[in-house]
């Protein structure tokens, strides 16, 4: 195992097989493990000379700890015919149309998605990416203006740790995970990240700022804290 290369294979934890992730860090200083949400497993960090059976072996004396994780964890909610699917807060259900054409849409409650099966989770994901780079990009424009700020482009990336960002060079990147999330949530998450162009830190003038940009500061951060995890299993 290279550094950071990941190798996955599953292992009984309480008596259902669970997927772990083993990470070689040079950095580590000793093994550790750590539930992965957007995968529904496991990941064991091991340091440079440490062995796959010393990472097994953390896990068996956790089993308990790790077995009740992963079953408090949100069920995964694949693209799949019929799925209720939420886009802005609001459940949208999958409906193929194998014999349409021109990819995948939202149209009233429903994504219409054309082609074969083999298309349909791709198209689903390629249509929700999307739409949540017209709506965060278009939020980002509108509070940009109220800051009198510019940001220099706006990114929408699959983002596992952070739901949005602001780079040195006034770049904003979203998670296109946020599009499934309420407006209210959405609103908030740019906000933050369009009061970083003015205060590239979390003082009080930042604050201040993404205050007189969005209203939602606190039932967004409690929306996230409690379903940010269930976005991840999304797809
Ligand atoms: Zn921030």
């Amino acid at each position: 195992m290279k550094a950071n290369e990941l190798t996955t294979e599953m292992v009984p934890v309480r008596g259902a097989l669970a997927p772990v992730a083993f990470r070689r860090s040079p950095r580590a200083a000793q093994i550790s493990l750590r539930i992965d949400p957007a995968q529904g497993g496991v990941v064991i960090t091991l340091p440079p000379r440490a062995s796959r059976r010393a990472g097994l072996t953390l896990l068996q004396t956790h089993e308990a700890w790790v077995a009740e994780k992963l079953a408090a964890l949100p069920r995964a909610l694949p693209f799949l015919p019929g799925a209720t699917v939420p886009v802005n807060g609001i459940g949208h259900v999958i409906r193929p149309m194998p014999a349409g054409r021109g990819g995948a849409w939202i149209e009233g409650s429903e994504i219409l998605v054309t082609g074969g099966p083999e298309f349909l989770s791709r198209r689903v994901s390629d249509c929700l990416r999307r739409l949540a780079r017209q709506r965060l990009t278009a939020l980002a424009a509108e509070k940009a203006k109220l800051a009198a700020v510019t940001p220099r482009c706006v990114r929408v990336k699959d983002t596992r740790t952070r739901w949005g960002s602001c780079a040195p060079d006034g770049t904003l990147s979203f998670c296109w995970r946020l599009v499934c999330a309420p407006e209210f949530v959405q609103d908030y998450v740019v906000g933050h990240e369009v009061a970083h162009l003015r205060h590239m830190n979390h003082g009080r003038q930042f604050w201040t700022l993404t205050e007189q940009l969005t209203a939602h500061r606190i039932a967004a951060s409690a929306w996230l804290g409690t379903h940010g995890p269930a976005l991840l299993r999304i797809g």
